[in-house]
């Protein structure tokens, strides 16, 4: 993986999207403090997203770009994106971040390639909250590809938890059809990552 670069201006970002039109990769977005970085982590590598930064501090898009290795060899496909977007729904944000966020976010969903899967975590304590509603919402009119990810499973103490957030799911994928897959995860026991990764590489080679 190589970090590429972090954007926060909205000219820098537009600029950058209009450079990299038909490029493949994933996407990554969610609540603030849903374990975004980690999952981020577990899929690609330790050291590749900060984990824990203080929540709300920054609105960053970090964009990585690796190299498609197969088998150990170098191969003829293009470079794979990871795009960390910026956290949503922070309790309290300056009218300025929101504005920022919207904008970062607009320009994203209005430019980037059809060809970047978006991967919605939620925290499988706490789904589908007002600020997850919001965010499936801003995006409706895009409709892009996404999986979604109920991370921290392994808060979940009892099989009444785990039930609820399995009958969640078709009421989910009714009112946002664009949602491909869903998967229980968790970032730090790992326990569904392998499914998570499989759903990206599919994706890819699709
Ligand atoms: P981000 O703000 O969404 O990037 O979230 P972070 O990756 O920084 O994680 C926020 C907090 O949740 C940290 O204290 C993590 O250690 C914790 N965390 C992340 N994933 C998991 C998980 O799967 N299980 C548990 N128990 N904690 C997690």
């Amino acid at each position: 993986a190589q970090f590429k670069m972090g954007i926060s201006d909205i000219a820098q970002f537009e600029e950058w999207l209009a450079d990299h039109k038909d490029i493949i990769g994933v996407s990554f977005v969610g609540r603030s403090n849903v374990g975004k970085s980690s999952m981020i982590n577990a899929l690609f590598g330790s050291k590749t997203a900060r984990v824990s930064k203080t929540p709300g501090r920054t609105r960053e898009i970090n964009i990585f770009e690796f190299e498609l290795n197969l088998n150990g060899k170098k191969s003829d496909l293009p470079p794979f994106y990871l795009i960390d977007l910026p956290g949503y729904g922070f309790a309290e944000v300056s009218k300025e971040m929101s504005k920022n966020w919207n904008e970062l976010m607009g320009a994203f969903f209005a430019e980037a390639s059809e060809s970047m899967l978006l991967l919605n975590l939620q925290d499988a304590r706490h789904p589908d909250q007002d600020v997850d509603r919001q965010f499936y919402d801003f995006i409706k009119g895009f409709a892009r590809k996404t999986v979604l990810v109920f991370n921290k499973i392994d808060k979940l103490k009892t099989q009444k938890e785990r039930a609820a957030l399995e009958k969640l799911k078709p009421a989910l994928s009714k009112d946002y059809k664009w949602i491909r897959q869903m998967y229980f995860a968790s970032a730090e026991s790992k326990k569904g990552v392998p499914q998570v990764e499989e759903a990206i590489v599919t994706h890819i080679l699709e």
